[in-house]
């Protein structure tokens, strides 16, 4: 298999053909242990869709800006002479009652007029194509995004590359997908609108709560799919059947993970670390042997877990305090489960997985600094450094490097240090300007710098509170001493004070 061998021919002693073992004969062996022929397996391909229609449902729980859109949608369809469904997310939530907010649409028929058709009846803000995958994304003015795909027949040249895509119907539309639960369609087509395609019992699956794969091959033609199952399962409060979880150890096992694109393989654990409940999804990732299988040592030990705990506390506060953008979380859950590793094997594991070149510099570059940091920090003793001292220590790091930190010092002084320098310490600034040194008297120049960012530290630990006391320090510190002028006491000696978040 690994040198894209399809037929094994097999031959007598005195060399005349037997017969042939193909490929699929060895992946049905490798499964038959799992599958064993069952029932589970046999009854999803019966061939006829489970029939019913949504309409009504379709009406009562999709929000009113969604139904017009379908509807549109539709009439476009009928007019361009192709047929569209309603498919994969948006179905399945829609069914289990959770907010839908964008649209996953399949399209058999020539997609690049609908891309023509749709900017001129609704207001876009921009369109991405993958014409590789032949898919694209509309994203509308108001917020709405609609996924267009061409219902396709997806071949695997060998298992987990990359998919090389032609056209075909939505039941071969269906058929590639991963899950039942995501395999369902609903028409948005004049003659059966609302009308449900589910050819495996995806809204059966739905109902009793498990994510279960279309087929026994399916966890090795696309390793990622572990992942996946992962997931939805953390996500939906699904549990994986018994047989897809057999397909994916029965996968690891065989070492199938290993024929993924590396990059396919990260961006899955990256979106497993982006769940809400990280941990829960990284217990059952690791209680599959997923981890493992990316690398022995990531297998979750008693230290790493508590980690992963502590990164999700540390999550929430960060949530909480600056909103759900801007940070990618997943580099500090990261370097939490890598803790195990030595940094010859990160680096390693790194270019497996190809890691890029910004997101090494905190995986690999920083990692020393920060394990450096961490353990200066045991050796402290209760002496606790100024806010000055916090921030020269923390403002070269990335937020990545400062959450861990947190993270791994929980309840600590690097703790609360790593959260006082995140929200408050960072954004405190001098009064006073250059312009205001300027009058004083200071020279234009790098020295004009070195002033503010001292001004600033002095700010931070509150030996200067207000403009006055600020000028007075830059004129002690920064200017020669003027023997015939009174010698100005600078507020150095005023009372300590929080320093001004502002
Ligand atoms: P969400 O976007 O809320 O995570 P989703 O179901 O829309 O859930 P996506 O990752 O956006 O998930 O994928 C869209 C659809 O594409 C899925 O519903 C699934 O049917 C299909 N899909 C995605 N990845 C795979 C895969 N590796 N193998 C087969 N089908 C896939």
């Amino acid at each position: 298999m690994d040198q894209g061998q399809r037929i094994l021919p097999v031959i007598d002693l005195k060399g005349l053909a037997l017969g042939v073992i193909t490929r699929t004969d060895l992946l049905r062996l490798m499964t038959s242990e799992v599958t064993g022929g069952h029932e589970e397996a046999r009854r999803r391909v019966s061939g006829l869709p489970y029939e019913r229609n949504l309409l009504g449902i379709m009406e009562d729980r999709l929000p009113a800006r969604a139904m017009s859109l379908v509807r549109a949608l539709s009439n476009i369809a009928k007019d361009l002479d192709i047929t569209v469904y309603l498919v994969g997310g948006t179905v399945r939530d829609m069914i289990m009652l959770k907010g839908v907010s964008d649209l996953d649409v399949s399209v058999a028929g020539d997609m690049t007029k609908l891309l023509e058709v749709i900017p001129q009846k609704f207001p876009v803000k921009k369109i991405k194509r993958h014409p590789r995958f032949k898919t694209a994304t509309i994203f509308f003015e108001d917020g709405w995004k609609l996924d267009l795909s061409s219902a396709r027949v997806e071949y695997y040249e060998r298992p987990g590359a990359l998919p090389v895509v032609s056209q075909a119907s939505i039941q071969l539309d269906l058929q590639r997908r991963d899950f039942t639960i995501n395999a369902l369609a609903i028409s948005l087509n004049e003659d059966d609108f609302g009308r449900l395609f589910d050819f495996y019992r995806g809204f059966q699956d739905i109902k009793e709560g498990l994510v279960r794969v279309l087929h026994s091959l399916s966890i090795i033609e696309d390793p990622t799919r572990a992942f996946r199952a992962v997931r939805f399962a953390t996500r939906l409060g699904f549990k994986i059947s018994k047989m897809t979880q057999g397909l994916i150890e029965n996968a690891v096992r065989g070492g199938f993970l290993h024929n993924t694109h590396p990059r396919r393989l990260l961006t899955e654990l990256i979106y497993v670390f982006e769940e809400n409940e990280t941990y829960k999804a990284m217990e059952l990732v690791d209680h599959l042997g997923l981890l493992a299988s990316i690398h022995p040592d990531l297998k979750l030990n008693p230290i790493t877990k508590s980690l992963i705990r502590q990164v999700d506390r540390v999550r929430d506060w960060f949530h909480l305090t600056f909103g759900r953008e801007g940070t990618p979380f997943w580099l500090v859950y990261f370097l939490a489960v890598t803790e195990p590793l030595s940094q010859d094997d990160l680096e390693r594991l790194a270019k497996n997985l190809d890691v890029n070149r910004k997101e090494a510099k905190i995986l690999i570059n920083e990692r020393p600094k920060l394990n450096g940091i961490l353990a200066r920090n045991r050796r402290r003793g209760s002496s606790e450094p100024k806010p000055s001292e916090i921030d020269k220590l923390l403002s070269p790091l990335s937020w990545p490097g400062i959450l861990y930190l947190m993270a791994k010092s929980s309840g600590e002084f690097l703790d609360r240090a790593g959260a006082a320098y995140l929200a408050v310490y960072r954004r405190v600034t001098p009064m006073i300007d250059g312009d205001d040194l300027l009058n004083l008297g200071l020279k234009p120049g790098p020295s004009l710098q070195k002033a503010l960012s001292a001004l600033r530290l002095a700010r931070l630990d509150g030996e200067v509170t207000t403009v006055e006391d600020e000028k007075a320090y830059a004129r002690k510190n920064f200017l020669p001493p003027q023997s015939d002028s009174p010698q100005e006491v600078p507020s150095i000696l005023a009372p300590t004070q929080a320093p001004d978040p502002q």
